[in-house]
């Protein structure tokens, strides 16, 4: 995907820093001390604000900050970005209004309207905060753990997942199929769930055909590389991995085979009436 340049999303809530943007900010308190009490002392204001944000520009030279994943977090922006567009579009044809969902990362771990997030969650949507939750150290993950080639469309395809979720929100499905998993039973809700997985891939795909259309930015290799991703994360690949076998009961999101094929579908055909993936699964 072509992104080096392109417009970022205004949505990234970036909580990577934490720790240092604690230093810094700590500094920039003790500062605000010795500025008063030089003040009270009869300095004079403008000399010693000079002087603070230079002190401040040292404080914020990043020592912990790690180029790779910087490169990974102005590139996700970037696809968020995309995201907003398309979506924005396929509202109004549709003559409702897309709300931007928000997106925070994250290193290791960090609180959300839906509890506490941890890297080992994985990226998630938490529909209470309508925010997309991602710790970019994932890719590392994808890449080790499931041997998932990890272009930088992989990244862009989980992306697109998520926000397929924020779409199943603001569209009533999310709270029409937790309204149905509650009277039926284990075995039925968990098709539901899988449903609603796999749902959010056809959305992923519909968003890759609508880039494509509006922003000409997909290059070769994207679609594998999202693909690629798509089977690595299966629940019969991640089971197999963990348990060396599949057990199809315990699937939430759906096999290889069955993401691989929505996103594709999605992809294909562009129009949000190809994804009922519900009546397929019953
Ligand atoms: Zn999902």
């Amino acid at each position: 995907m072509q992104w080096f340049g392109r417009k970022e999303s205004g949505n990234v809530e970036d909580r990577r820093g934490f720790t240092g943007g604690r230093i810094a900010a700590g500094g920039g308190i003790i500062g605000v001390i010795v500025l008063v009490i030089n003040l009270l002392m009869g300095g004079d204001a403008g000399t010693m604000l000079n002087q603070m944000q230079d002190q401040n520009k040292t404080e914020q030279t990043p020592g912990i900050t790690d180029p790779e994943e910087d490169k990974m977090a102005k590139f996700i922006s970037v696809a968020l970005a995309d995201n907003e567009d398309v979506w924005k579009d396929i509202f109004r044809q549709m003559g409702k209004e897309y709300e931007e969902p928000k997106l925070v990362l994250f290193r290791q771990a960090t609180e959300s309207g839906c509890g506490d997030a941890s890297s080992a969650s994985g990226p998630f949507y938490c529909p209470d905060d309508r925010k997309i939750y991602i710790d970019l150290s994932f890719m590392d993950e994808l890449r080790n753990r499931f041997g998932a080639k990890g272009g930088e469309f992989a990244l862009a395809y989980v992306l697109a997942h998520e926000v397929g979720h924020h779409v199943q929100n603001l569209l009533g499905v999310s709270s029409k199929v937790k309204a149905m998993k509650e009277r039926v039973n284990k075995v039925e809700a968990n098709k539901l769930s899988v449903a609603l997985e796999l749902q959010a891939d056809f959305y992923a795909g519909v968003w890759a055909n609508h880039e494509e259309q509006i922003n000409h930015t997909l290059e070769a290799g994207d679609i594998e590389d999202a693909m690629n991703a798509a089977n690595a994360i299966g629940d019969d690949a991640i089971q197999k991995k963990a348990e060396g076998r599949v057990v199809p009961d315990a699937f939430t999101h759906g096999t290889s085979q069955q993401r691989v094929a929505w996103f594709t579908k999605g992809y294909k055909t562009g129009n949000m009436n190809e994804g009922n993936t519900f009546d397929q699964l019953q």
